[in-house]
């Protein structure tokens, strides 16, 4: 099972284009990234009024529009979310992370970033 793919039978079946590169005179990405920040906000505002159903469709969506949008640009998400994971998991020495006062995990020495460039395959 994939999202992306999931999406992209969608997209194919809506008369969408599945994309090679970001290109900003692309109309379909414009859509796809208002279409991001329309999902974002609506689960926000399930999520201040404590609506644990709408705040589970609206995360689904946001995957969804997020998937959407990797596939107007060719982004392989699949490729980038190993590099961030693996630079989270980074994060940690000995299994034990470092907090800030809000609880956020800190970046100690062992950290390292994600290669994106490495992740879509760009020199
Ligand atoms: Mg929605």
């Amino acid at each position: 099972m994939s999202y992306q793919k999931d999406v992209e039978k969608f997209m194919l079946a809506g008369e969408q284009s599945i994309n090679k590169a970001l290109d900003l005179e692309n109309d379909q990405s414009r859509l796809y990234m208002n279409l991001i920040t329309e999902e974002y906000k609506e689960t926000l505002s399930a999520y201040e009024d404590g609506d644990m159903i709408e705040v589970a469709d609206g995360l689904a969506d946001m995957v969804w529009v997020i998937m959407g949008m990797c596939n107007s640009c060719g982004i392989n998400f699949d490729s980038v979310w190993e590099e961030v994971r693996a630079s989270n998991m980074s994060k940690f020495i000995d299994g034990k992370s470092i907090k800030n006062e809000h609880g956020k995990i800190m970046k100690p020495a062992t950290y390292f970033k994600p290669n994106i460039k490495k992740a879509l395959d760009i020199e």
